[in-house]
C-alpha cells in the first residue's frame, strides 16, 4: 500500500515580493537595484504546506513578475486536487515558462520530502554535510570599482569572485588582469553573458591564458554552439555554457558536440529541482563538471538549491547562489541552512 495516498493539493496561493539590495546588481544584461520575485504557497488537504519562489529575469528566461504570475494562475486549475507525483507530471507537460514552473516545481518537491518525513538534504540523498562555499558576484563596472568591489569582498573573506563583464575586450582584459594580480590567492570565475564575438572571445584566452583564471562562462551567444565549441577547443581555461544551456536535451547537445567544458545549472532555466535533479544524474553518469547557479533570487529558491548542491557535491565544483549575500541584510539562517560569509552550513553539521 502506498504512504499518504490521500495527500492532495489543496490551494495554491501566489504573492509577489521585493527584497533591496546593497548596491545594485549589473551584468552585459542587466542593472537591478531589488530582487523581484513571485512566490507560491502549496497546501494540501493534510495541512502540509510549502513555498516556491521565481524571479523576475526577462533578459534570460523571457518571463517578468506579469507573466509569471498569470503563468502559475492558468497552472493553478489543472493542479488543485492532485497527489504529488502526478501534480509534477501536468506541470512539466504544460507550456508554461521555466521559471513559474521552477517556483511550483520546488513546492511540490519540498511537499515530497514532507510526505516522507525527509528535510530536502535527506530527501536528495545527502551524505557529506561539511560546509560549502559560494562564489560572490563583483558586478560590471569600471575597472577601478570593480577592482575595489573585488578586494572589498575578498577582505570580507569571499575568495571566489564571479567577475561580470562586458563587450568591451579591452576592459575585459584589463580588469581579470588587475584583479588577478592583486588578489593572486582568489579564485577568478569569468562570466561575459554572451557578451562576445567569436573573434574577441579568442583574443581574451589568449590574453589571460597565463593568468590563474579557473573558468569563461558563456562568452558568446546561447545559441552559437559551433563559436563555443572552437573557443572550447582554443583555450586551456574551462569554458563553461550557461544561457547555452536550459533543459536536459540542451544539456545532452552541449556535451555530445563538445561545445563547452562545464556546465551551470539553475532551477529558473530548467523548471526547478526535479528537473535539475535529472540534469545532475545525467552530469554524475558522464563525469561533467558543473555549477549550480541562480538568477538573482529570493531566500526560498535559494536555500532548496543548497540543499542540491550538499546531495551533489561530486559534480557540483562551483557553486554560485550568492543572492542572500547582496541583499541589504543577509539572513543567518535560511531554511535548513546557516549562511557564514560565503560558507553554507547545513542544520546536520
Ligand atoms: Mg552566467
Amino acid at each position: 500500500m502506498r504512504d499518504n495516498l490521500d495527500i492532495k493539493i489543496k490551494s495554491i496561493q501566489i504573492s509577489t515580493e521585493a527584497i533591496p539590495l546593497r548596491t545594485p546588481f549589473v551584468t552585459a544584461l542587466r542593472r537591478v537595484e531589488n530582487v523581484e520575485f513571485v512566490r507560491v504557497k502549496l497546501t494540501c488537504n493534510n495541512g502540509f504546506f510549502a513555498y516556491g519562489e521565481a524571479p523576475a529575469t526577462k533578459a534570460i528566461t523571457g518571463e517578468d513578475l506579469e507573466s509569471i504570475v498569470s503563468s502559475i494562475a492558468s497552472a493553478k486549475n489543472s493542479l488543485l486536487g492532485l497527489e504529488l507525483l502526478e501534480a509534477l507530471h501536468v506541470l512539466h507537460v504544460s507550456a508554461i515558462g521555466s521559471s513559474a514552473k521552477a517556483a511550483l516545481d520546488m513546492a511540490i518537491v519540498s511537499l515530497k520530502a514532507q510526505e516522507k518525513k525527509q528535510s530536502l538534504l535527506q530527501y536528495f540523498g545527502a551524505k557529506d554535510f561539511s560546509p560549502i562555499k559560494t562564489d560572490v558576484t563583483i558586478s560590471l563596472n569600471d575597472a577601478d570599482t570593480m577592482l575595489q568591489d573585488a578586494q572589498k569582498a575578498y577582505e570580507n573573506g569571499f575568495d571566489i569572485l564571479k567577475v561580470k563583464l562586458g563587450g568591451d575586450i579591452v576592459h575585459a582584459v584589463n580588469v581579470t588582469k588587475t584583479i588577478a594580480e592583486k588578489i593572486p590567492q582568489a579564485k577568478l570565475l569569468i562570466d561575459a553573458n554572451q557578451a562576445w564575438s567569436l573573434e574577441a572571445s579568442l583574443e581574451y584566452v589568449e590574453a589571460v591564458k597565463s593568468l590563474h583564471v579557473s573558468l569563461i562562462e558563456q562568452p558568446v551567444a546561447a545559441d552559437d554552439l559551433e563559436s563555443l565549441k572552437k573557443i572550447t577547443q582554443k583555450s586551456t581555461i574551462p569554458i563553461l555554457a550557461d544561457e547555452a544551456v536550459f533543459t536536459l536535451e540542451d544539456v545532452k547537445k552541449v556535451y555530445e558536440n563538445g561545445s563547452a567544458d562545464m556546465i551551470n545549472i539553475k532551477l529558473m532555466k530548467c523548471g526547478g529541482l526535479s528537473k535539475a535533479q535529472e540534469i545532475l544524474a545525467f552530469a554524475r553518469e558522464k563525469n561533467i563538471s558543473c555549477m549550480l547557479g541562480s538568477m538573482l533570487e529570493g531566500p526560498t529558491s535559494i536555500s532548496v538549491a543548497y540543499a542540491l548542491c550538499f546531495a551533489y557535491r561530486d559534480v557540483v565544483k562551483y557553486i554560485d547562489l550568492d543572492s542572500p549575500l547582496l541583499y541589504k541584510q543577509t539572513p543567518k539562517i535560511l531554511g535548513e541552512f546557516v549562511i557564514i560569509r560565503n560558507t553554507i552550513q547545513s542544520g546536520f553539521c
